[in-house]
């Protein structure tokens, strides 16, 4: 019988909740055993090369690649997990969201403490870097989303207990010690 197959990716988060679920310690072999790994920082591959069961988002949509990642992950996986906070409310990143993207962007290049070494002014502008939202949105404004596993990071026992129920096919069901709010 062919392994469930597992993609994740991390949108505008900082890595600490794929840093979480390597927190599984040496649960991670068994879990090898259990699971294939497709599109993942983990494995570093790149793109979709198969249909999904199970679908690991980390942050939020602050940009339009962040977008186009998550629709892709809606398209490419059976089931969708929102993992930590970023991607279940902005977390973080949406401190922004009351102010207007033109000033976080001065203060960011042009004023703020960490702009001396931008001795040109430049706002970076390259077609090629994606367009900022004017505010960043959790992961369920954009596509629908199966699963939400609360933290800052999510707990390495919540990410394993959901991932194993998920497996399993059960609905993942979350005792009280494995979820914790921060
Ligand atoms: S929820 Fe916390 S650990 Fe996860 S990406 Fe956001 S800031 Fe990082």
């Amino acid at each position: 019988m062919s392994k469930p197959v597992i993609a994740t990716t991390s949108l505008a988060g900082c890595f600490g909740c794929h840093m979480s679920l390597l927190d599984i310690d040496e649960r991670i072999l068994p879990l090898i055993e259990l699971v294939e790994f497709n599109k993942s920082p983990i494995d570093d591959i790149k793109k979709f090369t198969k249909q999904c069961d199970i679908g690991l988002i980390e942050g939020g949509c602050c940009n339009s690649e962040n977008v186009h990642v998550l629709r892709d992950f809606r398209k490419n996986c059976k089931i969708l997990v929102s993992v930590g906070e970023c991607a279940i409310m902005g977390g973080l990143p949406a401190m922004r969201n009351g102010i207007p993207i033109k000033e976080c962007l001065r203060e960011a290049y042009l004023t703020g403490p960490s702009t001396t070494a931008n001795t040109g002014h430049i706002i970076p502008n390259d077609p090629e870097l994606p367009m900022l939202l004017d505010s960043v949105h959790p992961c369920h404004e954009i596509v629908k989303i199966d699963y939400y596993l609360p933290g800052c990071p999510p707990r390495a026992d919540l990410i394993w207990e959901t991932l194993i129920s998920l497996i399993k096919g059960k609905p993942a069901e979350l005792p009280y010690e494995v979820i914790k709010f921060d």
